[in-house]
């Protein structure tokens, strides 16, 4: 019986190793308990920061990248929507509408 290459268990265990020689690999360490003992040092060996990790810290900052650029339309949507509604600055400009406003009560009444 041939064993399979180290660096194959050891691909295998990365994930880097193709499917049917995986799935050949596989098949020789169900009957070969030496491999398969390489095969889960090598997984063992494997610093988890490799592969796996560093794919789901980029599924995160994607994630977060969306999160963030949904959140900021939303806001910006909801600035646009608030200014439009509004003056732009309603803490000096409803002041100085109120102002004017105020010294003339009857023009509000005579409008309506
Ligand atoms: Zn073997």
């Amino acid at each position: 019986m041939s064993h399979p290459d180290p660096i194959d268990l050891t691909n295998l265990a990365q994930e880097k190793l193709g499917r049917k020689k995986t799935q050949r690999v596989l098949d020789h360490c169900r009957e070969c308990p030496r491999c398969a003992d390489q095969l889960l040092e090598a997984a063992r060996e494997q610093p988890l920061t490799t592969e796996r990790p560093v794919l789901g810290m980029w599924n995160w900052i994607s994630i977060g990248l969306l999160v963030v650029s949904v959140l900021a339309v939303v806001a910006i949507l909801w600035w646009v929507a608030r200014s439009a509604s509004r003056p732009p600055s309603p803490g000096i400009e409803q002041s100085q509408v109120g102002a004017s406003r105020l010294p003339s009560p009857l023009d509000d009444r005579q409008r309506t």
